[in-house]
């Protein structure tokens, strides 16, 4: 469903990602960890172009994704993405924060747009707070109603950078169960995140990124168990 070949990115004299190969078939959930400064995020953001590369194509249902214009608008809605910090809209209700992409990207009307809403809201269990505005929610549950508004723009894939490192602990499970749920109910995803928990139990493939490289790729099981690079040991032993 995405396959990035032989991507490279330059910030400066920083060769940030080099050459990477990624596929990533409809339905897989892919797990990308790392050290600090490995290029994580960079990848994610180029995945839907919120950065641009210097060489490399990036494929997403088999269109080349262009560096601008509208061919990339349409493909960029395609892709969810889900940050650290939530990035809802503060001067808006939650309802209006799910509302507003699907009415100007997808040209809904707002009825069934709002509709829509209420019933994302409701399944990542925050329906009763439709009305309220994000400064009056929790942190997990306004990361939920973030995740419910890149799912309203009905994504082929949705990426998530992080989407628990900025949560207290006690919310970063409701979250993740969230996750959890969409990967099974077959969303295609990529997921940066320090949960190895979520990794292990979620993921279909573990990428392991260090110095703008993917050094390694295996099933979690494999990964965690015995992973195969230095680089890989080395992390591991750090975390776990
Ligand atoms: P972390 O785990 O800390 O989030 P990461 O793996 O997500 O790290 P990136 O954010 O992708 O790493 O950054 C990779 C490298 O690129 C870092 O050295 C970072 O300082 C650099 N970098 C990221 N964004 C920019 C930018 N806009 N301009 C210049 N350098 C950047
Ligand atoms: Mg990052």
């Amino acid at each position: 469903l995405v396959v990035l070949d032989k991507v490279n990115k330059h910030f400066g004299a920083l060769h940030v990602l080099q050459d990477i190969d990624l596929t990533i078939a409809r339905g897989e959930v892919v797990v990308v960890i790392g050290p600090s400064g490995s290029g994580k995020s960079t990848l994610c953001r180029t995945i839907n172009r919120l950065e641009t590369t210097d060489s490399g194509t990036i494929t997403i249902d088999g269109r080349p994704l262009p560096q601008e214009g509208r061919e990339l608008a349409r493909l960029r809605a395609d892709v969810g993405m889900v940050f650290q910090s939530f990035n809802l809209f503060a001067h808006k209700t939650v309802l209006e924060n799910v509302t507003l992409g699907q009415v100007k990207v997808r040209k809904k009307d707002r009825k069934s747009a709002e509709a829509t809403a209420r019933t994302l809201l409701d399944r990542v269990g925050v329906g009763a707070q439709a009305e309220k505005y994000p400064a009056q929610l929790s942190g997990g549950q306004q990361q939920r109603v973030a995740i419910a508004r890149a799912l309203a723009m009905d994504p082929k894939v949705m990426l998530f950078d992080e989407p628990t490192s900025a949560l207290d602990p006690e919310m970063i499970n409701e979250v993740l169960e969230v996750m959890r749920q969409l990967a099974r109910d077959g969303m295609t995803m990529v997921v940066v995140t320090h949960e190895m928990g979520f990794a292990r139990s979620a993921a279909n493939r573990v990428v392991f990124m260090a110095d703008g490289r993917i050094v390694e790729e295996a099933a979690p099981e494999q990964f965690f168990s015995n992973p195969r690079s230095d680089r890989a040991k080395d992390f591991l032993s750090k975390i776990l």
